[in-house]
């Protein structure tokens, strides 16, 4: 009888699993969420051979809402399927940048490698070109300052850690090699990812990286090979002269002896004879890359830590003026202009370029006054109560009866008293406790006398 139950159960589960899977790959949101509200252990179904999880599906469709469910309802963000990609690296391939986001903001690990080849998201998304990807999966390593660019292009390689951040896990990130010593930056130059190319330069991706023959990989283009060797390969002339810029040598030779040029030749290159023949006399300046994105480290932070999606806010603070849904949550540094976490989020992943930016390379442009964002703070709660009591200038400098609270109240004290008031605001019964919170004051305004003795 256990038996006949345990198979039917799981006939059931396996049914719902499916459907749950369906529901993940065609990002059918109200499906997910009812089957789930139903069994939450569905949420670590995976299907037969382990090819994947709804996790995975939702991440390679790019459905976010239903990828932030999963993750709520406690499915572990690591999962491999079988060829040991996680969901994050689905999300990396596919250029699902929302998706991604939503991972890194649960934690995803970034440094996991596939089964297959050694691959990590970085290598996904490098090799397909996909820039936002990239700068979400970095967001823990480039800090939000406005000398970034500046201590990096001083940055020898020798540094453990410069003085403001952890140089040295930021370069093993971004050279992280999967087998046959091949790096992000070898994958985006082969394929002609200009912008991405540029944007790991900026990260620290070293030029004299070289690939290494250990037979797990078939390397046409030979072992010893730096990202130049790659991009001759690949034939796109901006990547070849961006690498060149940056330092890459054109006499490096692989192990079958080959320069940039040769490598250029035998994939018949022609175009790049002019590029790989001759050193540039003065190695042009590299404008800075569109997706540098300076205040992402931030606002990723606060949003771990505070939530970045609820529509109130501890603190009653005004609505967003972006979305006019959410309640304001963060500052921009600079110029104060306030957002709501998920709207300042958005902004540091669409944000393109410094062209408007009033502020250093890599600061996003404010969305109501262009000024160059390079962090976000957290708002401090506010008491609504306070700012309505000094707009209306009650009798609150007359009456001493203010003496009732401390001139200097204790944080703790201001966040328990807003808590109170802001309460009071959201409920009907706002305005009798507001009464209740300040009879001395409307009794100073009548009998001043009374206050005072
Ligand atoms: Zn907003
Ligand atoms: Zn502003």
């Amino acid at each position: 009888m256990k038996l006949a139950s345990a198979v039917v159960n799981s006939f059931g589960c396996s049914a719902s699993g499916e459907r749950l899977v369906s529901a993940a790959r065609d990002g059918d949101f109200q499906e997910a969420q009812a089957l789930l509200e139903y069994n939450p252990r569905l949420a670590r179904y995976s299907t037969f051979g382990v090819r994947n999880s709804p996790l995975h599906y939702s991440a390679a469709h790019g459905h976010h809402e239903i990828v932030e469910l999963l993750l709520q309802s406690g499915v572990d963000i690591n999962l491999r399927n079988y060829r040991g990609q996680t969901a994050l690296m689905q999300a990396c391939q596919q250029g699902h940048w929302e998706v991604v986001l939503i991972l890194v903001l649960f934690g995803a690990n970034v440094h996991k490698a596939d089964y297959l080849n050694g691959g990590t998201a970085l290598h996904l998304a490098a090799s397909n070109g996909h820039s936002r990807c990239i700068r979400l999966l970095l967001a823990d390593y480039i800090p939000s300052m406005p000398n970034f660019r500046d201590i990096m292009s001083k940055v020898t390689g020798d540094e453990e850690s410069i003085s403001e951040f952890d140089h040295r896990a930021l370069s093993q990130i971004i050279n992280q090699p999967a087998d046959g010593g091949i790096t992000a930056l070898h994958m985006a130059a082969l394929n002609g990812q200009v912008e991405s190319v540029q944007l790991l330069l900026e990260f620290g991706a070293s030029v004299s990286e070289v690939t290494v023959g250990d037979g797990t990989v078939i390397d046409l283009i030979g072992a010893g090979s730096t990202a130049l060797h790659y991009a001759a390969c690949g034939g796109n002339a901006k990547c070849c002269q961006i690498l060149i810029a940056r330092g890459a040598s054109l006499t490096t030779e692989n192990e079958n002896g080959w320069t940039p040029l040769m490598v250029a030749r035998s994939w018949h290159k022609g175009w790049l004879e002019d590029i790989l023949s001759t050193e540039p006399i003065d190695r042009p300046k590299l404008t800075p890359s569109h997706y540098l994105s300076l205040p992402l480290m931030s606002i990723v932070q606060i949003a771990r830590e505070y939530g970045w999606s609820s529509k109130s806010a501890p603190g009653c603070q005004d609505p967003c003026v972006v979305c006019l849904e959410r309640k304001c949550a963060v500052a921009a540094e600079g110029c104060d202009h306030e957002f709501c976490t998920r709207c300042a989020l958005y902004l540091c992943c669409t944000n393109r370029g410094t062209t408007f930016a009033r502020g250093p390379p890599g600061s996003v442009s404010c969305s109501l006054c262009r000024n160059g964002i390079v962090s976000f703070v957290k708002l401090p709660v506010k008491v609504p109560i306070a700012k309505e009591i000094a707009r209306t200038s009650l009798s609150l400098p007359i009456c001493q009866c203010s003496q009732e609270t401390p001139s200097k109240p204790t944080p703790l004290a201001t966040q328990l008293r807003s808590h109170e008031l802001c309460r009071a605001h959201d409920t009907p019964l706002g305005v009798s406790f507001c009464c209740l919170r300040l009879p001395s004051i409307i009794a100073c305004r009548k009998t001043p006398d009374i206050c005072h003795s």
